[in-house]
């Protein structure tokens, strides 16, 4: 069986001299406590995706990704969970007869058949949003399709329920890698309120363009409220600058909280920086989605 996720996932106050200084609120949203196998905003984008799978009888979930995709691990743990089979087309055909990493030996342990192909055949297959297979539900790369919008809308739903006049003053901040996440959380956001994505990788224009595209997909419309600083994705994706670590590994100890370094330290680190600048005016409250966990410490090693 797949355990159920904990929801509504915690809101937590934070007390930080520096946001205070601002005048500026911040509370983080502690999705990486929702669910212990399936994580953070991976069970948000997953979970509706599910259900349409059972129902049409599906054999088993087929996705894409790198050879450290938490998405990868993600849906290889909830087609575990659900009794389903699950295929994951890695990027990398020389990674076939290499000694696998703590990722993909996680994603075979709980079943997956991983395929490896050349990256050049990787990058056709997603752009197309990979390529259907009989039998199997298949998600794109990162799991951001109108579904996964869906359900990470839900995060928005449930601020409405735990912020007192979730509106004007607000703004719900996340890191945007597909732009999935950001996406959900802008239409889900009562009138007011906007979303701030914090992009972890290089892609002025083209995220802005994914999560337009994800809104038609999903909702048939345009949203307003949202927009994405590109300040702070600290060179490209997976790159974690000495600044950056040291900011993550402090605001972890001063709050016991534990910081995902790829993508959530990217979007604490941004909404600090427009706080000491002064970008955010006085009065505002931030809300930061801890859209993920940690890796595993055997990341560090690379083993
Ligand atoms: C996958 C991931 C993201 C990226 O979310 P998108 O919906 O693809 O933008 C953000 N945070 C964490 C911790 C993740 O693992």
């Amino acid at each position: 069986m797949l355990t159920p996720a904990a929801l509504p996932t915690p809101l937590t106050p934070v007390a930080d001299p520096l946001f205070a200084a601002a005048g500026v609120e911040l509370l983080l949203k502690r999705d990486d406590l929702a669910h212990p196998t399936v994580p953070g905003n991976k069970w948000r984008k997953l979970a509706p995706n599910l259900r349409p799978a059972l129902l049409a009888g599906d054999r088993g979930l087929l996705t894409y990704g790198g050879a450290y995709s938490t998405h990868v691990r993600a849906v290889a743990a909830a087609a575990r969970g659900l009794g389903l089979a699950s295929v994951g087309v890695i990027r990398g055909e020389e990674l076939a007869a290499a000694p696998r990493n703590w990722s993909l030996r996680a994603a075979e342990a709980a079943g997956m058949v991983l395929e490896f192909v050349p990256r050049s055949v990787y990058r056709e297959l997603v752009v197309r949003g990979g390529e259907p297979r009989e039998g199997y539900l298949v998600l794109p790369e990162g799991g951001s399709n109108a579904l996964a919008v869906r359900g990470a809308a839900v995060v928005a739903g449930e601020l409405a329920g735990q912020i007192p006049g979730l509106g004007e003053r607000d703004l719900v901040c996340c890191p945007v890698g597909t732009g999935g996440t950001l996406a959900g959380i802008a239409a889900g956001l009562p009138p007011g309120a906007r979303a701030l994505g914090v992009a972890v990788l290089r892609g002025e224009g083209y995220l802005e363009g994914e999560v337009t595209r994800l809104h038609r997909a999903a909702y048939g419309r345009e949203f307003g409220n949202w927009r994405i600083h590109h300040g702070h994705h600290g060179g490209g994706y997976g790159r974690v600058p000495a600044e950056l670590e040291a900011f993550a590994a402090g605001f972890g100890r001063r709050h016991g909280v534990p910081v995902e370094r790829r993508y959530v330290a990217k979007a604490l680190k941004a909404v600090h920086d427009l706080a000491a600048a002064r970008e955010l005016a006085a009065g505002t409250r931030v809300t930061v989605v801890v859209t993920g966990l940690p890796d595993p410490l055997t990341d560090l090693s690379r083993s």
